[in-house]
């Protein structure tokens, strides 16, 4: 038990517990066959749903468990400890369902929490276009009014769960002439059937190579005059697209500051026990000064991430604002993943570049974390910015 984790609630703890069964019989042992094969893992799904996971934190009226988004970056850091892209699986599901909580209308909140819930409804989350990620506002896409439907044309990119989901939260633009364009977006939920690549105006196509994050398919989606009903506008009033993407992406950051805590935790384990293990010059590698100096290290920056991951959602859950603290925990978090899983690699010396061994997967997974939900870059932005607005003289 590390020091951040003696001041969970007995409710935390027994849930991280179950969290943490399940990743160890039934995530760790098929983790990496799956990743290779870059097959999608339909029964360790089947087992989140039984363990409720997909609605966590839905509220009970809706059939969710309603728990707090610190128990839940909890849970993504022990699936990510299994393989990351469990996580990424019900990642873009939570955010989906913390834009119908917070800005859904209530007949929205009826229509999709429920399913949700138990997780018979899987959602995706899009605003990548193939020529902008960092820079949201020049999004194409477009959805016009015509009668009871919005008519979506455009592209979208990297969609994670794109192919799989039943529900994808997509920022259009439904006035492109507005200045600042962030004025004339708006989420649709387009709805579509799960698996089909091929549907109205709607074309999936076949899922994007990736260097790791296997398994979970990301792909495009490529809309041309594709009917999306207009009361699948999130909130009902279209202009406010930007504004839910970015509240949804904020939440999204402590779980991906989350998932660096769970890769990095999964690197220093199998590194520490590699390290007493393998020998070296008569003695194993780990009574090696340098190899003790790089695990005091590894370990550290695990536990200041932690830390900083879990300042940041108890403050979201205190109701407070918590854009910069989710910043720099996504930011401290990723960073040190990808310093901790070199590291790692570093103690299995040529073993770990052999795909026998699991930190190679960890060492292709842990870059993405960089990259999504905004860059290390961009999250050095949003921070200077809050700073900036809190000091100002
Ligand atoms: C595997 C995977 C899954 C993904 N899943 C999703 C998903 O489910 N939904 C979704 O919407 N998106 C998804 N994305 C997209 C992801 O969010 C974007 O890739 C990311 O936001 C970066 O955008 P970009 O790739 O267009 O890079 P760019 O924005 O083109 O950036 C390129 C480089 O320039 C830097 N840069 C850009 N602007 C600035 C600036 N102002 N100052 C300093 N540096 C800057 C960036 O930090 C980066 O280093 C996914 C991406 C990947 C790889």
């Amino acid at each position: 038990m590390t020091l951040a984790l003696d001041q969970l609630t007995d409710d935390q703890r027994e849930i991280v517990d179950l969290v943490r069964r399940f990743v160890d019989e039934r995530i760790i042992p098929i983790a990496s066959e799956y990743e290779h094969r870059d097959a999608f893992p339909d029964e360790i799904v089947e087992g989140l749903k039984e363990l409720g996971i997909f609605g966590f934190t839905i509220p009970e009226e809706y059939g969710g468990l309603g728990l707090d988004l610190t128990t839940y970056a909890l849970a993504v850091c022990e699936l990510s400890r299994g393989w990351m892209s469990v996580s990424g699986i019900i990642n873009t599901h939570f955010i989906a369902a913390d834009m119908l909580m917070r800005d859904g209308t209530d007949e929205q909140r009826q229509r999709f929490l429920p399913r949700m819930a138990t997780g018979e409804l899987r959602c995706a989350f899009s605003m990548t276009e193939p020529e902008c990620g960092s820079d949201v506002q020049a999004i194409r896409s477009t959805a016009v009014r015509d009668g009871d439907d919005y008519v979506v044309n455009g592209q979208k990119m990297w969609v994670t769960n794109g192919l799989r989901a039943g529900m994808v939260t997509t920022l259009v633009k439904t006035d492109p002439a507005a200045t600042p364009a962030h004025r004339g977006m708006s989420c649709l939920l387009i709805e579509k059937e799960p698996g089909v690549d091929k549907q109205g105006g709607l074309t999936i196509p076949p899922q994007l190579q990736k260097l790791g994050y296997k398994g979970v398919e990301t792909t495009e989606l490529v809309f041309a005059d594709h009917r999306v009903p207009a009361r699948n506008l999130l909130g009902g009033e279209e202009g406010h697209g930007f504004r839910h993407m970015m509240s949804g992406i904020e939440v999204g950051r402590v779980n991906v500051a989350a998932r660096g805590v769970g890769v990095a935790q999964r690197a220093f384990d199998i590194a520490i026990r590699y390290a007493q293990e393998r020998e070296a010059f008569g003695r194993p590698i780990a009574k090696h000064q340098a190899i003790q100096f790089k695990l005091a290290e590894m370990g550290t920056k695990i536990e200041a991430a932690r830390l900083l991951m879990l300042s940041a959602a108890r403050k979201k859950d205190a109701g407070e604002r918590s854009d910069v603290e989710a910043g720099m925990a996504k930011l401290f978090a990723t960073e040190i993943c990808n310093e901790v899983v070199e590291d790692a690699l570093r103690i299995h010396g040529g073993y770990g570049y052999s795909k026998e061994y699991e930190i190679e997967r960890l060492y292709r997974d842990a870059p993405l974390l960089l990259i999504g939900e905004g860059t290390s870059e961009i999250q050095k932005l949003i921070i200077a910015r809050g700073l900036l607005q809190r000091n100002a003289l």
